[in-house]
């Protein structure tokens, strides 16, 4: 589907499908930013999701879409897109590295 792309968080699965959010944000200076996030589906990371876990367990049973399932997939991949937002990994790891500097923990 994505032409055999590795997903960048465990560097082993592949990525079944990417989704691409337009995303706007404000920065330091009060300026909104817009961009786009990649939010991808990995068969590792997201076996476990409960919005992404279909669409995995589909593509580990068949190995690809069949014309056949058409229809079951993209109900699936629709379950996943409508819960699917962008990662805002850096805000939240910020934060968490300022709570465990003020915890003493750093
Ligand atoms: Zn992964």
């Amino acid at each position: 589907m994505t032409g055999g792309r590795i997903c960048p968080r465990c560097r082993a699965g592949d990525v079944l499908a990417v989704l691409r959010l337009p995303h706007t944000w404000t920065n330091a200076s009060g300026h909104e930013v817009r961009g786009v996030s990649e939010v991808l589906l990995c068969a590792r990371c997201d076996a476990g999701d409960p919005a992404a876990g279909p669409v995995v367990t589909y593509f580990a049973v068949h190995g690809s879409v069949r014309p056949e399932h058409a229809d079951r997939l993209a109900r699936a991949l629709r379950h996943w897109i409508d819960r699917a937002r962008p990662p805002r990994p850096d805000e939240d790891a910020l934060r968490a590295e300022t709570e465990a500097w003020r915890r003493g923990e750093l």
